[in-house]
């Protein structure tokens, strides 16, 4: 029986070589772009929300390595159907997961699948390709115009 680690890898690299919500969204009304310059990491993100708040749909577009776009399918994957403050509270526990650090009291959120990348606190360098599609997210929520680099 594989350990929870090889299936873990293995949902990693299904994600990265078969990305789910990839290609464009012409029915979006928010999009944001994001930059990983240590890896070459580049996403662009589309989101249809909705006037109370709700991510109807969630797509991406960009060429990354497995991490960064694992984590990008996995990631419009769990926004589809969530409340904006859903989402804010799911980047927060999963930056905290790949970080490390801990969650404050009151917010944690299950992260189902997301909780596959909690591999790489192990290896510094990957956390920015993990989490370059939650801070393109963020700029996407907030209606920021300019490119979110992982290095500002
Ligand atoms: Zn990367």
């Amino acid at each position: 029986m594989p350990d929870l680690r090889e299936l873990y890898q293995e949902m990693i690299v299904d994600h990265g070589r078969h990305p789910r919500n990839f290609g464009p969204l012409p029915e979006a009304n928010r999009h944001a772009e994001g930059f990983n310059p240590l890896c070459g990491d580049q996403l662009a993100l589309h989101l249809k929300l909705r006037d109370d708040g709700l991510i109807e749909d969630a797509r991406f577009e960009g060429s990354g390595c497995a991490i960064s776009t694992a984590s990008a399918s996995l990631m419009t994957e769990a926004l589809k159907g969530r409340s904006r403050e859903e989402a804010e509270a799911l980047f927060a526990a999963f930056h905290a997961l790949v970080t490390g650090e801990s969650v404050g009291p009151g917010s944690a959120v299950p992260l189902g699948k997301l909780a596959v990348l909690g591999g790489v606190t192990q290896f510094p360098t990957r956390v920015k390709c993990a989490t370059l599609a939650w801070h393109t997210l963020q700029a996407a929520l907030h209606g920021e115009t300019r490119p979110v680099s992982t290095e500002d």
